[in-house]
């Protein structure tokens, strides 16, 4: 009970294609499958401390839905990816 929430949780670099878990939180592709893992989460707000420097923001945590310095949405929380089935 609960254990597929917790492990979604706990290992947000998840692959979406084989499920792989473990891989390193900044990692690029799959350790397992070499599938592109979840993109850098960066905050949408271009004036956020984060996005100072346009050629090289900072990512938010990928698990991140909003972002900690500005509070506006990341763009994995745009893209969808947090969305949840609608009760
Ligand atoms: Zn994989
Ligand atoms: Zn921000």
């Amino acid at each position: 009970m609960g254990r597929d929430i917790e492990s979604l949780e706990q290992n947000p670099g998840a692959c979406l294609v084989c499920g792989f878990k473990g891989h390193d939180e900044y990692a690029v592709f799959c350790q397992h499958c070499g599938h592109e893992m979840q993109p850098e989460n960066f905050c949408t707000n271009r004036h956020c401390v984060k996005n100072h420097d346009e050629d090289n923001p900072i990512p938010c945590r990928k698990n991140a839905r909003y972002c900690p310095d500005c509070g506006e949405p990341t763009i994995l929380k745009e893209d969808g990816r947090f969305d949840e089935p609608s009760a």
